[in-house]
């Protein structure tokens, strides 16, 4: 039998791998000093972003019996809002809201109060949370009754609704938010009963409750629903709650069906001219027909300069346009929006996957998509996370409708009292939307909005 022979090691070899760890262990100790005297000490609190303080984990540990009283809370809930200045929206007006001893509830009737509304609370049995709210409403000079009981009872309903309409004069607003919610650790551990007991709160709760306040609800009036997230993804621990929340959004979008039905109108039409006479604009020229204006809001995105130059305000408008690429079965999960800053480029969380969105491209507004960009978006995606899926992956471009000083055209037009403008958000419009809607619905209807809209006029490009 021949003898194993050792394998030989070249000694050049040998001692060039003992010079390279020994290098490799200088630089780490190298490193580890710098480490030490780099070491970023950890913040003792989180960062205090808002107007006042705010309480701080950790929180003490409670486990209140149900049906819970904020009163018992430690640390107590914020609802006062102090910064926050009411603007008349509500003025004259009556809301009912149910749950509205505490919590969302509570907050919702003192701001409501803020806005002008006199409130009717409704709540099950929590009477000193109840007179709690009651004072804050009136504090803020608005008159608030109390109407406890079970909001699942038809009967309660209809006493709650009954005695709005009576003691505050009549009903505007139905604010639904009353619910049950009990985790369980498994589908399994849901008894009928628990069950039982969330259909009936949150969703008979909320159909006896709209039932009974429909009549009353006349022109200008409003229901609203409380909804959650919890109704869109589902939750592991709430599958009863989660069901009734995804309900809860159902019925509401149904209610809203139901807007068109009894005359509603929603029309979409392609806008191709306005007809302009000396008193401003007369007709709207349209893929499907001439349309006789009454009042005008131009809010046509990156197109709206067409229209405000013929309306007499020539604005420096500009498509600033973006790409988006989404992964629709991306195999990796992000709990959370990303921003890499050395790419500059966002990674969002989605319902239909992962989006990645960036790059600011000047191309004019009608040119054609350059998907090389988005490319560039994709490559930045492949290199930090190599393990993404790209098969099933689609591809967009979007026109910011972008201004030279990044500041929106909100307000009445230069010339004609009747044209209204609402554009120009660039990269927040999304966000922005919400609030200039509302601002332009103050301006139409000739109540002074909540802020000062001058700074944003068109006459400032004049
Ligand atoms: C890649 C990308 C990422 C973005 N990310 C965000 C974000 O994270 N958050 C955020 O707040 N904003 C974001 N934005 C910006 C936001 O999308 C815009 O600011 C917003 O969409 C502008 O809203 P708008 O209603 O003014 O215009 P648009 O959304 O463009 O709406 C204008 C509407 O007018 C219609 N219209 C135009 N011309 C006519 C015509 N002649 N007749 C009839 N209708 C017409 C259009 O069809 C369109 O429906 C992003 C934009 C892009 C491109």
């Amino acid at each position: 039998m021949a003898a194993r022979r050792k394998p030989r090691k070249p000694p050049a070899t040998a001692a060039g791998v003992r010079r390279v760890v020994s290098r490799q262990r200088a630089v780490q100790r190298q490193v580890a000093r710098a480490d030490a005297k780099h070491a970023r000490k950890e913040p003792k609190h989180p960062v205090q972003a808002g107007a006042r303080p705010y309480p701080e984990p950790p929180m003490p540990q409670q486990h209140e019996r149900k049906p819970g009283a904020e009163r018992d809370l430690d640390p107590q809930p914020m609802f006062e809002a102090p910064f926050y200045a009411g603007s008349a929206k509500l003025a004259g007006k009556v809301a009912l809201i149910t749950g509205g001893d505490s919590g969302i509830g509570r907050a919702v009737a003192v701001l409501f109060a803020r806005e002008g509304a006199d409130i009717a609370i409704q709540y099950l049995c929590e009477h000193a949370d109840a007179e709690v709210t009651r004072r804050a409403v009136e504090s803020e000079g608005r008159r608030a009754i109390l109407v406890p009981g079970d909001v699942s009872d038809r009967e309660v309903c209809r006493h709650a609704v009954a005695r709005t309409v009576d003691e505050l004069g009549r009903l505007d607003v139905l604010v639904n938010n009353a619910a049950f919610q009990v985790h369980v650790p498994r589908f399994e551990d849901l008894t009928e009963e628990h069950f039982d007991l969330t259909v009936k709160t949150n969703l008979y709760g909320l159909f006896r409750m709209t039932q009974v306040a429909l009549p009353h609800l006349t022109e200008g009036a409003a229901i609203v629903n409380n909804g959650s997230v919890t109704g869109l993804h589902g939750s592991g621990h709430l599958p009863d709650y989660a069901m009734t929340k995804g309900g809860i959004h159902a019925f509401t979008k149904s209610l809203a069906a139901q807007f068109v039905r009894d005359g509603g109108r929603v029309l979409q039409r392609r806008v191709l001219d306005i007809e302009v006479g000396a008193d401003g604009p007369r007709t709207l020229v349209t893929d499907a027909g001439t349309m006789p204006v009454g009042t005008l809001v131009v809010c046509a995105g990156a197109h709206s300069n067409e229209f405000s130059a013929k309306l007499g305000d020539p604005v420096p408008l500009e498509a600033e346009r973006g790409y988006h690429v989404t992964y629709s079965d991306p195999r990796m999960e992000l709990p959370l929006p990303v921003f890499f800053p050395e790419y500059k480029f966002f990674v969002t969380p989605m319902e239909m996957g992962l989006r990645i969105a960036g790059q600011s491209e000047f191309a004019g507004v009608d040119a054609e998509p350059d998907y090389a960009r988005a490319d560039i978006l994709a490559k930045h995606m492949q290199r930090i996370f190599p393990g993404i899926s790209t098969a099933d992956t689609t591809k967009w471009m979007g026109r910011r409708p972008s201004m030279p000083d990044s500041m929106p055209v909100i307000g009445r037009a230069t010339k004609f009292g009747n044209v209204y403008y609402a554009f120009g958000h660039g990269h927040v419009g999304l966000c922005g939307g919400a609030p200039t809607g509302r601002i332009i619905a103050d301006l139409v209807a000739g109540r002074s909005p909540s802020i000062d809209v001058a700074p944003f006029s068109a006459a400032r490009f004049s």
